[in-house]
This record gives C-alpha cells, structure tokens and sequence, in this order.
C-alpha cells in the first residue's frame, strides 16, 4: 500500500528562523498517526506548511500520489487534507450550524446536507445546539464543534493540532474516544498532541518530533519500551 501523506526532507521557516529541518513522516490510508514532542519542537509549523500556510523551502509534499508542495491552502483542501487548527478557533458569533456551513464552503449544497447529517449524527451534543452561539459553547464542545466543522470539508486525512489542550479529563477521555471511533469509520488522522499516554493508546504509529527533526518514528510499544526516548521525549 502506497502513503495517503508523504512527507519527505521537508524545511520551512519564518524569516531567517529555520524551524522545520527536514522532516519525513508518512501516514498510510486509515492510519490514525501520533505526532509527539515538546513546545517549540516544530508540529505547528509542520502542519501549516503541509497546510500551505507557510511556504515550504525545500522537500517534498506528496498526497494520495501528487505533489502538493506548495499549493495554496484552498487547494491543499480541495485534495481532502483538512487541518483542525490549534485553539479551536470557532467563530465565537456565529451559531453552531453557521460553523459548520463554513466548513463545507468548497462543497455542493446537497453533499453539504449529508455531511451535516454525519456531523450531527456523531455529535450529537451539537445537534441539541445547533442555534447556540459557538462562542457560548463549554471548551469541549468547541473542540467538537472544531472537528465537526473539519468533517464538512470531506477530508481524507484530518490534522488535528492538540484538540485536548485546556479540556478536562473526562472530556479528554471523551474527546479520545471520538478519534478513534472517526479512525474506525476509516478516516486517516494525523494526531498532534501534549497528551502523551492518551494519544498512544489510540495511534497506530507514532513520530517524536525535536528541534524540526523527526527523532523518532515507531508503534506505540516500541516507543514506550525505550527508556531513553520516555525520559527525553516524552516526560514519563
Ligand atoms: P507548541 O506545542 O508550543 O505549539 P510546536 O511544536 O507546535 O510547539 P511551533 O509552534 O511550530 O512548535 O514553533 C516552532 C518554532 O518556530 C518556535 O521556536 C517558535 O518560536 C517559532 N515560530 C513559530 N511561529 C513563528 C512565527 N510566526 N514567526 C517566527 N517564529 C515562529
């Protein structure tokens, strides 16, 4: 089987800073892939150049087979690589289905329908709030609202970028459960997080990330048998 994402010596910077050194990672269809490694390592900059958002200097984007090095971010859509930024972002003064209509703006009117229909159906939690407010929504439902707006985008593969960051536990556990219930529906997942030990219990594989360089790339169990890479990478 071919990658869906194949990513190869990828470098990419703001200014003079150099962030992303030469990055390969892959991401097989239906993988659901853990992307780890501490505040600064380079995983925002990475998805946002895969993005478009930020030019890539040199190195390769391949996806599904073509070369998206960069395209701009409307077309990066387009190929079904959607990315659920950091921080949510909702726009707090539209409603919940206004979100969501947002998220589906390259698609038909009758796909659009479907899609939300999907989206609901595994959100229920929006359903019941489709006229609320997105800025009024708990943080957790903003996630959701987030990812669920991220599906309306047909996506292929699905970046998420620390969706648990500021959320409780029993929303992160919730949270968790609803990534893998989307991988087991077949959708691939690139998985960015701080939340090692959830994150691990879930990916099929995982990548360490330092200083704009992968460091390490494995399952789940190859990296927590390694003491070395538990202590320096991964704070366990
Ligand atoms: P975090 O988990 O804290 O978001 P990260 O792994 O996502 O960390 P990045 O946000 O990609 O890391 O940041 C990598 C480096 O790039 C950092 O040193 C950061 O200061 C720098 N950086 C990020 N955005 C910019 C920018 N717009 N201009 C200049 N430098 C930036």
């Amino acid at each position: 089987m071919s990658a869906l994402l194949n990513v190869q010596g990828l470098k990419s910077g703001y200014g003079v800073v150099e962030v992303l050194r030469g990055v390969d990672l892959q991401v097989m269809p239906g993988e659901l892939v853990a992307l780890l490694g501490s505040n600064g390592a380079g995983k925002t900059t990475l998805n946002l150049t895969l993005s478009g958002l930020v030019a890539a200097r040199a190195g390769q984007v391949g996806f599904d087979g073509q070369d998206i090095t960069g395209l701009h971010s409307r077309q990066v859509v387009q190929h079904g690589l959607i990315q659920v930024p950091e921080g949510r972002k909702v726009f707090p003064n539209l409603s919940v289905h206004e979100n969501l209509e947002l998220g589906a703006f390259t698609r038909g009117r009758e796909r659009k329908q479907q899609n939300l229909d999907k989206v609901y159906e595994t959100f229920p939690r929006l359903k019941e709030r489709v006229a609320q407010l997105a800025g009024t929504l708990s943080g957790g439902e903003q996630q959701m609202l987030a990812i669920g707006r991220g599906l309306m985008a047909e996506p292929r593969l699905l970046i998420l970028d620390e969706p648990s960051l500021g959320l409780s536990p029993l929303l992160v556990e919730e949270l968790f459960g609803l990534i893998s219930q989307l991988r087991s529906s077949g959708l691939a997942i690139l998985l960015v997080e701080q939340n090692v030990g959830q994150s691990l219990d879930i990916a099929d594989r995982a990548y360490v990330m330092e200083n704009g360089q992968i460091r390490f790339s494995g399952t789940p169990a190859e990296l927590l048998a390694s003491d070395t890479l538990r202590q320096a990478y991964l704070g366990m």
